[in-house]
């Protein structure tokens, strides 16, 4: 069964356009429908989902009787919430376009006419389907995790399948009928769990990331004994600066513990990154981020953690996580941040198993119907609030502060202030967590008057203060109090410079306290936690590599 392609529209001479414009070009992969109205649409796309079928992309038409495109695009989502939509405006009509990026999420709006069609039609349908193809998993295709909700070795393997964009399918072994079933007749014990099945038949019983990236043919060995450029981290500054490395003729390597993608991976949805008016999901971006750098030769391998560096003369030696060690002569030091360990009683132990860092991408649709809270008050609390509002029944924000407007953004407010099952509790914070296995029940305490109040919740996604990730570097690249390292300007005037430093010249911009060593994005102190600043800043690093280079 060919995934659909459905195309909605009241004019006839339109919708024939569309066919036939669509038709020629992707009826091998695609099966193209039409339909002559809103309600027409949604029966078609209920009539679909009842068989089965698959709905990639559905263009709708803005200006229709009884039903306006972007509320037919809204009242798909419900149906097919991965399908990609896209709204057919006037060249003129951008209000509707606006209305219809927020309230029905849009990927795209295209405006009539669209001649010529390989110019301004193909490449925006062909890119949009191909980010549907990479989340889309035909049914009893492709991977299988099959493991327990509340395992912490569950979650991990999730994490990792989805921030390196392997599409797979979860399968709870307590929840999922037929689950009992299919490891029995593959021999694995319910100890063995979580356990992996590739297309093949074949199983992986308690998988790390480093065996299923293997196992998946991801090569981990490093091509080159020399890199002008390596870049340890593949957030947005890491990815940046390897697309203009490799793009600039320096041999540039990446290396990530995780996946690349780093924290704008985790985002469901980012709306302030120049160019993408619809907003761009964290996945998607990296995929294009990826793809981009790999196209111009830079080498990107993942899973691998950087645990040392030794300076060499001016050359740098990298250590990882399994012993090997590489050489390069300039280094980028891209790690950004992660969330701080929440303190309270119980979520340490309950971490994995109903509390969360972050991950809210990764474990929402297991919530679905559930009670959840969000520790947080900033964007990344926010973004995670609402895309968890798609699936659970109620979505709580609990924090310290008496509103969100000192840590939020104002859009966000009003998504969530129009979000019915988001509550917001101000003035509040964590008091203990505690379960049988897994989170069951989280104590609220009053910021005012101290009471507590203990609540049933099935999942806590903790989303407050960051620490750099910079211990890992050598002691002479100098940091401020909170660990952030410190570049240019601020390393100069930091305590102890004059007994690292031991050039002739200062410091470039990104360039740490030592010669050659650049830092960019979250990492640095006083960096804008941005993923739009640390793109420049990853992209500002080759331009600055190649000075050093030519310095040496
Ligand atoms: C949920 C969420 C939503 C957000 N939404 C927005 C938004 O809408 N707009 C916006 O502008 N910003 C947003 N941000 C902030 C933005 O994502 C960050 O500012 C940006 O990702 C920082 O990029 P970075 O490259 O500096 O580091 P990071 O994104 O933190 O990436 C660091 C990478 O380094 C890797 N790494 C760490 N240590 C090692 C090691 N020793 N060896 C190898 N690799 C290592 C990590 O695995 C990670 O992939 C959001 C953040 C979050 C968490």
């Amino acid at each position: 069964m060919k995934p659909v392609m459905l195309v909605v529209d009241d004019d006839p001479q339109v919708l024939a356009a569309v066919r036939r414009d669509l038709r020629p070009r992707y009826r091998e992969q695609y099966t193209v429908l039409s339909a002559g109205s809103g309600p027409d649409a949604l029966s078609t796309a209920r009539e679909l989902k009842s068989r089965g079928e698959s709905l990639a992309i559905l263009i709708s038409d803005q200006r229709m009787p009884g039903m306006l495109g972007h509320e037919v695009l809204a009242r798909s989502r419900e149906l097919y919430p991965l399908a990609r939509r896209v709204l057919l405006t006037a060249y003129s009509d951008i209000d509707a376009a606006v209305k219809a990026i927020n309230e029905a999420h849009i990927d795209h709006y295209l405006s009539k006419p669209w001649d010529p069609p390989d110019e301004r039609l193909f490449p925006i349908v062909d890119d949009l389907l191909d980010s549907w193809q990479a989340e889309y998993l035909p049914e009893a295709k492709g991977l299988r995790l099959v493991g327990y909700q509340w395992s912490p070795r569950s979650h991990a393997i999730k994490d990792f399948l989805g921030s390196s964009l392997i599409p797979y399918r979860w399968l709870d072994v307590q929840r999922e009928p037929g689950t009992t079933a299919l490891i029995e007749a593959a021999g694995v014990g319910v100890d063995e769990l979580p356990v992996l099945f590739f297309e093949d038949g074949s199983v992986l019983r308690e998988p790390d990331s480093r065996r299923v990236a293997e196992r998946l043919g991801r090569s981990l060995s490093v091509a080159h004994d020399l890199y002008d450029l390596a870049i340890v981290g593949g957030g947005p500054a890491g990815l940046a600066a390897a697309v203009y490395g490799a793009s600039e003729g320096l041999r540039t390597l990446l290396l990530d513990r995780h996946a690349p993608g780093g924290q704008a991976g985790t985002s469901s949805r980012i709306e302030n990154y120049l160019g993408f008016p619809a907003g761009v999901s964290g996945s998607d971006l990296t995929r294009r981020a990826l793809a981009q750098a790999q196209r111009l030769g830079a080498e990107c391998l993942s899973p691998l953690e950087v645990t040392a560096v030794a300076i060499d003369g001016i050359y740098k030696r990298l250590t990882l996580a399994d012993g090997r060690e590489l050489v390069t002569r300039t280094m980028l030091a891209a790690t950004g941040m992660m969330y701080r360990e929440h303190p309270a009683p119980g979520i340490a132990e309950h971490t994995g198993a109903g509390v969360y860092y972050g991950a809210a991408t990764t474990e929402a649709p297991a919530f679905a119907g559930r009670r959840v809270l969000v520790i947080g008050g900033g964007n990344s609390a926010g973004q995670a609030a609402l895309h968890l509002a798609r699936y659970a029944e109620q979505v709580q924000i609990v924090v310290r502060r008496v509103d969100l407007r000192q840590t939020m953004s104002q859009y966000l407010i009003d998504q969530i202030a129009k979000t019915p099952n988001i509550r917001l509790r101000t003035s509040t914070e964590i008091d203990r967590v505690d379960g049988n296995g897994h989170l069951e029940h989280v104590a609220l305490r009053s910021v005012d008057d101290g009471r507590t109040q203990v609540e049933d919740i099935d999942a806590l996604f903790v989303f407050i203060g960051a620490r750099p990730r910079s211990d890992w570097l050598p002691p002479d690249v100098l940091r401020d109090a909170k660990g952030f390292v410190l570049t240019g300007r601020d390393a100069m005037s930091a305590e102890g410079f004059a007994r690292v430093w031991k050039e002739r010249r200062d410091p470039l911009t990104l360039e740490t306290s030592v010669p050659g060593l650049f830092a960019a994005g979250d990492i640095r102190a006083s960096a804008m936690n941005r993923v739009a600043a640390a793109v420049g800043e990853g992209a500002m690093v080759v331009r600055l590599a190649h000075e050093y280079i030519a310095l040496t």
